[in-house]
């Protein structure tokens, strides 16, 4: 797929980590980002957004949509279907913007195998205990369920190794910079830099 101005970003991490708050964060602070909102089969929580945090559809629909190869990738995940729609993907990246796909690394592999040219990133918490308490603090579920959440969360965090870059999120601030400093420094490769700055190389030399 041709995307000559924007970059691809897949960004992954076991739920409790902070992801959602830190790509937020960056996406607030830098116009040139987006961030793709995904179908999922899974019940809407309280407070999210129909269309906001995600399509919500039923399996149908989202079944029928696979048919039509309207995904770039899916993936089950703990029980519910969740995909990225290709429809608004290039379009967003042919505008220029960096795109984020926050899916997990089953997704994650097959978008770096259909996009060559993607960057990825995985958000791993500080500690387990960490994690733990991040998991307790979301809401008043049984030790059983926060038990089952963590063995999911270990499970994830075994993908880091095919991740380009590792953040660790223990200070916020510092997990937000060093987000940022990611996408600065890929919009300062060789590649895009000598396209966005043609007359300035022809005036140079
Ligand atoms: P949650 O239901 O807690 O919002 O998300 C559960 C998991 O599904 C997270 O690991 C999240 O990254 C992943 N996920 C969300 N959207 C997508 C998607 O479009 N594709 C894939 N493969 N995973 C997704």
């Amino acid at each position: 797929m041709a995307h000559s101005n924007g970059t691809l970003y897949i960004v992954s991490a076991p739920s409790g980590a902070g992801k959602t708050s830190l790509v937020k964060a960056l996406i607030d602070a830098q116009p040139n980002i987006r961030v793709s909102v995904s179908h999922t089969t899974r019940a809407i929580r309280p407070g999210e957004v129909d269309g906001v945090n995600y399509h919500f559809v039923e399996r149908g629909t989202f079944l029928n949509m696979v048919g039509h190869g309207d995904f770039l990738e899916h993936a089950e995940v703990f029980g519910n279907l969740y995909g990225t729609s290709l429809s608004t993907l290039e379009q967003t990246l042919k505008s220029g913007f960096d795109l984020i796909l926050e899916i997990d690394w089953q997704g994650g592999e097959q978008v770096r195998r259909r996009i060559p040219g993607t960057r990825s990133i995985f958000i791993l918490p500080p500690s387990q205990q960490a994690l733990r308490q991040r998991l307790t603090n979301r809401g008043q579920d049984s030790d059983d369920i926060i038990e089952a959440r963590m063995r999911e969360a270990v499970s994830e965090m075994r993908h880091h190794v095919e991740y380009d870059y590792l953040v660790i999120n223990d200070d916020f601030a510092v997990a937000l910079e060093d987000l940022k400093a990611i996408f600065r420094a890929n919009r300062l490769q060789h590649a895009q830099q000598a396209e966005r700055h043609r007359q300035l190389l022809q005036a140079l030399l």
